[in-house]
């Protein structure tokens, strides 16, 4: 019997989920399919991951069990310290249990990629490794400048990102159908508990989180562009904590928007386009983590901007930090944030350029705050606003 080994990440769902999709692909009574998730504890404790996201993905967890269950695929959620034990823990497995391919998507983080060539190279070539690009829309080295090299500067890597989308574009996986009786869920110890920030109405399953997409689309979509810039309105999708944690691809974020609209993207008005736009800086900022690894490594994306000295007072950073700087929207925001684990875009630019351009508080003070509280914490997003907002990234102005 042959034997097929997926291995998640942050992309816990079961639709239009390459990796899965693959695995599952011509698995008949001659084919076991089984699926785990590797915590690294001790290697997210030190990037910061906070109580709220280590919670969301305990739930989105508990709620990708049962699906996979239904499948007939047994899954397990294995507690390690590193990316080592990661190493470790696959290399075991495939060989105890007679895997022959190992399926994942890839993640862009520099650890990351480093430990998934760790793997390859310990598994292969007894056990196949087939690696997919599913976090994003159009895998990293897909959108480059005429001379090869990685774009630094948003507006041209859009127009050659919606170029190549245009001409590759692909509907998604078909959500796998059981292939065998439903399996025993196994427990596992709960990555997290409680939260650190009240979770009122965040929908922490696939099902849910598909709902909240369907919702905006069918409601809000059309009225995005006039209302996304004001924080008092719910006027943006509010689906980034599924993104981030895959709950959602960005292929069901883009098809969705097309039906509802009943065009392609390149033939939205430039209201719901302004939504689009949004998914494409979220592109371009994973191909930024590839392109440039000292992204992952805590620095700046300008070099030169490393001479800054920064003040960093540190009554200054607690007053922002507890929302007690005295300028209200500051304020209203870093509150909002401790409370729910949610801030607008933004307001998000407004305390980041407040700490860093009024307060002069170095960039990676505000970046690792996020991380503790958003719900939707991500290198790439979070690296690439702070930046942006400190002029040491990217279209810096
Ligand atoms: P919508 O406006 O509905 O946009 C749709 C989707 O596009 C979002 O869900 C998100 O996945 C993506 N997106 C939107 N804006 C951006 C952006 N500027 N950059 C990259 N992707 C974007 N986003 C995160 O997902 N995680 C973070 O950790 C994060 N940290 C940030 C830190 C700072 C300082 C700043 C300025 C922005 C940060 N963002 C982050 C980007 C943005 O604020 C959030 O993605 C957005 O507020 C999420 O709300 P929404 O889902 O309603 O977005």
């Amino acid at each position: 019997m042959q034997h097929r080994l997926i291995w998640f990440r942050d992309d816990l769902r079961i639709a239009d989920n390459a990796a899965l999709a693959a695995a599952l692909e011509g698995a008949d009574d001659s084919v076991q399919c089984s699926a785990v998730f590797l915590t690294a504890d001790r290697e997210w404790a030190q990037f910061g991951y906070g109580a709220n996201r280590l919670y969301f993905t305990e739930q989105a967890l508990r709620s990708l069990a049962q699906s996979l269950a239904d499948l007939g695929i047994r899954f397990r959620v294995v507690r390690c310290d590193h990316f080592a034990d990661q190493v470790r823990w696959i290399q075991d497995y495939c060989s105890q249990n007679q895997v022959d391919a190992l399926y994942f998507n890839h993640e862009y983080q520099i650890n990351e990629r480093r430990r998934d060539h760790a793997v390859k190279t310990a598994l292969e070539p007894d056990v196949k490794v087939l690696e997919f690009h599913d976090r994003i829309l159009l895998p990293p080295g897909s959108v480059l400048t005429g001379d090869g090299r990685y774009y630094s500067v948003f507006s041209p890597f859009k127009r050659r990102w919606l170029s190549v989308y245009g001409e590759s574009a692909s509907g998604p996986f078909r959500t796998p159908s059981p292939v065998g009786p439903p399996e025993p869920i196994a427990q596992w110890s709960p990555l997290c508990e409680s939260p650190e920030s009240s979770a009122d109405g965040l929908a922490m399953s696939e099902s849910n989180a598909w709902l909240a997409l369907e919702e905006f689309v069918q409601n809000r979509l059309t009225q995005y562009e006039a209302s996304r810039n004001s924080p008092a309105v719910a006027g943006t999708s509010r689906l980034s904590p599924y993104l981030a944690r895959g709950l959602l691809s960005p292929r069901q974020c883009i098809q969705a928007a097309e039906q509802a609209m009943g065009r392609s993207i390149q033939e939205f008005s430039s209201d719901a386009f302004s939504w689009i736009n949004e998914l494409i800086w979220r592109e371009f900022y994973h191909h930024l983590l590839v392109g440039f690894p000292r992204l992952s490594k805590n620095k700046a994306f300008k070099p030169e901007t490393e001479a800054l000295v920064w003040r960093n007072d540190p009554d200054e950073i607690h007053a922002w930090q507890s929302g007690m700087t005295g300028i209200p929207i500051v304020d209203a925001g870093m509150r909002e944030l401790a409370a729910t684990g949610w801030m607008h875009n933004r307001v998000r630019m407004i305390v980041a350029q407040f700490l860093t351009k009024n307060l002069l508080v170095d960039w990676r003070v505000g970046e690792a705050h996020f991380m503790r509280y958003l719900w939707d914490a991500d290198l790439a997003a979070n690296n690439g606003g702070w930046q942006w907002s400190a002029s040491t990234g990217t279209d810096a102005a």
